[in-house]
């Protein structure tokens, strides 16, 4: 006859055993991040994940499309658990390659909101925005007034002629900012725009962001625009040259009085295949927790998605309070093909 325990002692002792292996399989437990981001105060962020969960974190780090590119190599037998992108433009290229699958989570759905989530057809979105950048325009103290560079659209009027400066417009930064007019203004006018900006250039498109900064300095340039944490990067700098270039610049936040700043995000989503997928969403749940929020926000200068969750970092602080646009990043993703036509009929390179 098998011993026969009272059934409240049996449950218990299920539980214990159940906790005892989970709390096991945690601890051998690894989850493969591919992360397009790389900071040094994402070691933190991550090391409290494993600290809480026992889920060790492993990080292959590149940028987008070298990620993109192993992603599609690995296909199927890909060990991603987590993909983690930085523009809604590469969000969106990430999930048209399918290569990300949705996810319902009552936690991420309360805590991000909807504008910087992926589209939801009812399976859940398949990324989700961590942070958030404000794409800016930069001035030149001595040529450039601040009026008559308050809008992006403004940057196309015949008196910024020769004065304007941007990186690539194939570049996702800009594919998404263009995405974002296209949503506001319409494909027509945004194509007018386009075309005043080429008629505009100081110089043909190239460099980063912090490159256009630079250039705006030296007055090569008078106008550029940038995401926000390059140039908080730089007046945060106590390097001599940092500090030589922010005395001869300053910003506005664009389109104050019209539609807002052009927002985007850093956001990650669960990979197709991730053979860990129930921790893969618990690592996303925690990206979302306050504590997580402000690392992640404050390691690249950039705002908490969160809302509610407040960092403390001067230079942020200093720029002061901006109206940000009210566009969704899903269609703004969505828009980038429209943008590259544009873009394409303009030689806007
Ligand atoms: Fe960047």
């Amino acid at each position: 006859m098998k011993p026969v325990l009272p059934s409240i002692l049996r449950t218990s002792a299920i539980v214990a055993a159940l906790l005892a292996s989970s709390s096991a399989l945690a601890q051998d437990k690894t989850l493969n991040v591919y992360s397009a981001r790389h900071y040094q105060t994402d070691e933190q962020l991550y090391g409290e994940f494993t600290k809480q969960t026992g889920i060790k974190i492993n990080r292959i780090e590149a940028n987008d499309s070298q990620l993109l590119e192993r992603l599609r190599t690995e296909g199927k037998n890909s060990p991603a658990d987590i993909i983690l992108m930085v523009d809604a433009a590469r969000l969106w290229r990430t999930q048209i390659e399918g290569l990300f699958q949705p996810v319902k989570s009552k936690v991420l759905e309360a805590r991000i909101p909807a504008n910087l989530r992926g589209k939801d057809d009812g399976q859940g979105p398949e990324w989700f925005g961590f942070s958030t950048r404000a794409r800016i325009i930069v001035y030149n103290k001595d040529t450039v007034k601040p009026e008559d560079v308050a809008t992006y659209e403004s940057l196309a009027d015949p008196v910024n002629k020769g004065k304007v400066c941007t990186r690539s417009g194939s570049h996702p930064y800009m594919l998404s900012m263009i995405g974002s007019m296209i949503e506001r203004n319409g494909e027509p006018a945004t194509e007018q725009w386009a075309k005043g900006m080429v008629a505009n250039f100081a110089r043909p498109p190239r460099g980063g962001d912090t490159d256009q900064i630079k250039g705006v300095a030296s007055g090569e340039c008078g106008v550029a625009v940038s995401n926000s944490y390059y140039y908080a990067r730089i007046l945060r700098s106590d390097k001599p040259e940092d500090k030589a270039i922010a005395s001869k610049v300053a910003f506005v936040w664009p389109n104050q009085k019209t539609s807002g700043v052009h927002l985007n995000i850093a956001g990650a989503g669960v990979a197709k295949n991730a053979p860990n997928r129930e921790a893969a969403i618990k690592f996303l749940e925690y990206l979302a927790s306050d504590q997580a929020q402000v690392y992640f926000a404050d390691g690249n200068n950039e705002w908490p998605a969160v809302k509610g969750v407040n960092v403390k970092n001067e230079v942020l602080e200093n720029m002061g309070k901006f109206r940000a646009e009210n566009v969704s990043i899903a269609s703004i993703g969505m828009n980038q093909v429209g943008a590259q036509k544009i873009l394409d009929r303009t030689g806007y390179k």
